[in-house]
């Protein structure tokens, strides 16, 4: 496959702060959906990794109940985030128009509970971002909202990047994507982590999971930590309290299925 398409990019929004030194281990989460218990849950393990950087996928909000304390905790430790599809939706109008009820009914309510200042931050960021020779993006690169669910949309995508290293969320199913020297692409599901050596000869596509509505059958909370100098991506899961989340979204009056499906993690 050509590197060289006139489709292919590189990922945008250089990231460069000379009065910071590099960080070693970048911790990535993605798809919190305003489930704050998760997201607490997977910075505990986060600061007992002690990673050196915080990185967001997108999906910061929607779905669930607590939207202003998920930004307010990310906004706390200088997250470096994208936005993802819900993120828009809270904040620009037409953006919700093909959700569909569910996730309308739970991004109305999130519309009238953000603060200015996190309607404002949510507003603010852009759609994908290069941070030390890797690339960020929602969905897939390119086409960011796209979904990449199996080998063949990874293929695709693939075509569309000359990144080697891609990070993304948007399915809420941790796995990785891998191609080879020749151009063959390959899947690994990481339904209950692992840890992916990145090597110079292949491209990677990684989907670190959800932390706060994982959708591959497994209900724990995922994140990833890549560590720069060993070149490993590690997934890693975590259990969560589910049931105070589930409190927390019937006193909202949130559907009832969207609570059911944290139980499930379907
Ligand atoms: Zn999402």
């Amino acid at each position: 496959m050509s590197r060289a398409s006139s489709t292919s990019s590189r990922c945008g929004g250089n990231l460069t702060d000379p009065q910071k030194s590099k960080p070693l281990r970048y911790a990535i989460v993605s798809d919190i959906h305003s489930n704050l218990e998760a997201l607490n849950a997977v910075i505990a393990q986060i600061d007992a990794q002690r990673a050196d950087a915080l990185l967001c996928l997108g999906d910061i909000v929607g779905y669930g109940p607590s939207p202003n304390e998920c930004c307010d905790v990310l906004r706390e430790r200088d997250v470096v985030a994208i936005a993802g599809n819900h993120d828009e939706a809270a904040v620009r109008a037409a953006a919700a128009d093909r959700f569909n009820p569910l996730a309308r009914e739970a991004i109305d309510w999130t519309r009238t509970q953000l603060t200015p200042q996190n309607r404002e931050f949510l507003a603010g960021l852009p759609r994908e971002r290069r941070v030390d020779g890797f690339c960020m993006v929602h969905g897939a690169p390119v086409r960011h909202f796209d979904y990449i669910m199996d080998v063949t949309d990874a293929q695709h995508a693939f075509g569309r990047t000359a990144e080697a290293l891609t990070f993304i969320g948007h399915s809420h199913v941790a796995e990785v994507y891998y191609q080879d020297p020749a151009g063959r692409t390959y899947q690994q599901r990481l339904l209950h982590g692992g840890r992916i050596n990145v090597v110079p000869e292949f491209r990677y596509i990684i989907n670190v999971g959800s932390v706060g509505q994982p959708r591959d059958r497994n209900p724990q909370a995922s994140f990833a930590l890549y560590d720069v100098a060993a070149q490993t991506v590690e997934v890693r899961r975590v259990a969560y309290d589910i049931e105070r989340v589930r409190e927390r979204m019937a006193l909202a009056a949130l559907p009832e299925l969207l609570s059911e499906r944290l139980v499930s993690g379907w």
